[in-house]
């Protein structure tokens, strides 16, 4: 026995937070976009050789950048 007013209110529920993880994922591209990234560590100490010394490398979370960071 279920209750269809708590079915549709659990389906409203669930429509919203896919409504608002999109807008927290386009928000996320427009920050992206205006060079505002959310960097995450994706690899500790790695021999750039380059800058020919171990940095960090940062990758974002939320668009494919990826930048490095001397240690
Ligand atoms: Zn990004």
């Amino acid at each position: 026995m279920s209750d269809p007013i708590s079915i549709a209110d659990a389906a409203r529920k669930r429509d919203a937070r896919k409504r608002a993880d999109l807008q927290e994922r386009a928000r996320g591209i427009t920050l992206c976009r205006s060079g505002f990234h959310q960097w995450a560590i994706d690899q500790k100490k790695q021999f750039d050789v380059r800058s020919g010394r171990l940095v960090t490398v940062l990758r974002c979370t939320r668009c494919t950048a990826t930048k490095t960071r001397l240690d």
